[in-house]
């Protein structure tokens, strides 16, 4: 395989180096190269996918440092003080996160740029333990009683960066990857397609610390010396700048990244003073220019970054996505929704009102009313989004009135967006992918390292994943990134990746806002086809023609109460209804509906 070849060259670059630059010099500064290069490696995970920034990131890189020295010092052998200090790592990457959980954008950055200051400060003030600036001395490291020399432990550092780049790599191409790219992109979107987002995380959070544990390890044993003055905060800044210079989110970006961070100090040394002020500077810069970094803006020059995948059967896929739904909703009981007198209430203002909504098994349910009427938040509330401020939702015997997104998701209630929420960094296969997410059951290891049982499940999900896009008419955009389709085709593929789900009642914001009158006519037939199914439906839409056509029931909410309820014909003869919509350009739209 390709890719085992680019494996095979680079770990021969790597293991020939020492023979090429027999210079002592040289391969001390390629140790630190690739120790770096490991830390930004597992950096570029948290930050480039999983969305989640650290400031702190020196402090695991010390946390690795001193564990797996003191633990070593104690006599505990190099790699099992190794292995340890990685685990240490990873718990502290594991609390960190749990602390910084409820935190979001410039507080989780807060969260952990103290957390990169405890740890200096630690290092620094406990000196008994640390050595503090003074710092501490180790053994030289050794395998099998044997010490290692300046070469041998440069091989040692090549060996693990190889094997963690090709494990970041599997992590990248696997589920495990694109929930953390999913959940970067679109939180609520990944939780309503059954992501426990804060567990998913903490995951990455706890994965990327282990990283930068290990980088901080093999640091603490180059010189058999170091001391608190290598975990400073500009450490921290100075991995971030690798992963954003770089590219975040791309797999080569740390590669490139390590090389400018690398090389920056060297070049501004006699401006060390300055150094904070220009990797300040080099941030903005990049961010304003190269907004995807160097490998993000040449890919994107190059169209690439794409997994590209085979599209067969798509002519037969509508049917046997058919065949497959029917499956499923052959399994199904009959659906029952009971909302009762649900009120949601921003800060005293109430979007909802009071709002009963019953559903008895499979049907479509128109939900309409005049903008600002309370639609969406419903919709928020029934998915989990919003917990009501008063009231109660049954579904299927159960209370699921607070349950969260992900829950919500798991009992079998899943949405789509009126604001479109696809995951703009991944293809539109790998969008339906992510709705899988409840019928994976390959584990973290499997994923890390593609057992052939992750194999055997990636190839049927995305077999079914084909198929399901088949059943909106999108299979020949399977390799297509997300963000590069035009509305309708975002809609229609929302629409695939919630079907993946496999749920019992499917909420359709505003399916066909900003359609084209093609897309539209695709959207009713995808509609009419989920009701064959046999999949419950509530179905927003300001399109007359399409809910008069499609629903059985209409229920209509004006200033979050509902003034009506019925079939269609019912509906546009309703005096309180036409009352609502009259004034503006809506009741024309209802009466076109007709
Ligand atoms: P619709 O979907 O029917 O157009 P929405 O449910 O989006 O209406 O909004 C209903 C009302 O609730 C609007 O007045 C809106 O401004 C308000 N609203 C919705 N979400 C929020 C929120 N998160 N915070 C404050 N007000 C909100
Ligand atoms: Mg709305």
């Amino acid at each position: 395989m390709k890719k085992w070849g680019i494996y095979a060259a680079i770990g021969a670059a790597l293991y020939l180096f020492p023979w090429i630059f027999p210079n002592s010099y040289l391969i001390h500064l390629a140790q630190g190269f690739l120790y770096t290069y490991i830390v930004v490696v597992g950096l570029n995970l948290l930050v480039g996918l999983s969305g989640q920034l650290s400031l702190g990131h020196a402090g695991f890189f010390a946390i690795g440092a001193y564990g797996t020295a003191l633990l070593n010092n104690a006599g505990v052998p190099f790699l099992f003080s190794l292995t340890l200090g990685t685990a240490i790592c990873a718990a502290a990457g594991g609390i960190v996160a749990m602390l910084s959980l409820r935190a979001k954008g410039p507080y989780l950055a807060m969260v952990t740029i103290a957390f990169g200051m405890l740890i200096e400060i630690i290092a620094n003030r406990w000196v008994e333990v640390t050595g503090g600036p003074a710092g501490l001395y180790l053994n030289s490291p050794s395998l099998l009683g044997l010490s290692l020399g300046i070469v041998e432990y440069y091989w040692l550092i090549a060996l693990i960066t190889l094997v963690i780049t090709v494990l970041a790599d599997n992590l990248f191409t696997s589920r495990v990857g694109r929930t953390f790219q999913a959940m970067g992109s679109s939180e609520v979107a990944a939780a309503t397609a059954g992501v426990d987002v804060r567990n998913w995380k903490v995951l990455a959070f706890v994965v990327s610390a282990s990283i930068a544990g290990i980088g901080g390890a093999l640091f603490a044993f180059q010189n058999s010396y170091f001391n608190s003055d290598s975990f400073t905060w500009d450490k921290s800044i100075l991995f971030l700048v690798g992963v954003i210079v770089g590219g975040a989110g791309t797999r080569l970006g740390p590669v490139i990244g390590t090389i400018v961070i690398f090389l920056l100090p060297q070049a501004f040394q006699s401006l060390y003073d300055y150094h904070l002020l220009i990797f300040g500077a080099i941030l903005l810069v990049s961010l304003v220019l190269l907004p995807q970094g160097i490998v993000g803006s040449l890919g994107r020059v190059k169209g690439k970054r794409r997994e590209a995948l085979p599209l067969a059967k798509e002519a037969d896929g509508a049917r046997e996505a058919l065949g497959t739904e029917v499956r499923w909703a052959a399994k199904r009981q009959a659906t029952v929704l009971d909302i009762r007198q649900v009120v949601m209430e921003f800060d005293g203002y109430r979007a909802v009102d009071g709002v009963d909504l019953t559903l008895q098994g499979p049907e479509v349910r128109g939900l309409i009313g005049p903008n600002g009427s309370g639609k969406s938040t419903i919709v928020n509330v029934l998915s989990g989004v919003y917990v009501p401020t008063a009231g109660q939702m049954i579904w299927n015997t159960r209370n699921v009135t607070s349950f969260p997104p992900h829950k919500m998701a798991e009992a079998g209630i899943t949405r789509t967006f009126q604001n479109l929420q696809l995951f703009s960094e991944l293809t539109v296969l790998q969008n339906v992918l992510v709705g899988f997410h409840l019928h994976y059951t390959s584990g973290f290891f499997a994923n890390l390292l593609h057992t052939p049982r992750f194999w055997r499940e990636e190839e049927r999900l995305r077999e079914e994943a084909m198929h399901l896009l088949a059943f909106v008419g999108m299979a020949e955009k399977a390799n297509e990134m997300a963000a590069n389709l035009s509305y309708g085709e975002q809609r229609l593929v929302e629409i695939a990746r919630a079907m993946a789900v496999k749920p019992q009642l499917l909420i359709l914001d505003e399916p066909a806002a900003g359609a084209s009158q093609y897309e539209v006519d695709k959207i009713v037939k995808v509609i009419r086809n989920l009701k064959e199914i046999g999949i419950s439906i509530i179905l927003v839409e300001h399109h007359m023609e399409i809910v008069m056509n499609v629903c059985d029931t209409i229920t209509v909410l004006d200033f979050g109460k509902k003034i009506a309820e019925g079939d269609p014909a019912h509906i546009q003869k309703h005096p309180q209804v036409i009352e609502a919509y009259l004034g503006g350009e809506e009741v024309t739209k209802l009466v076109v509906g007709e």
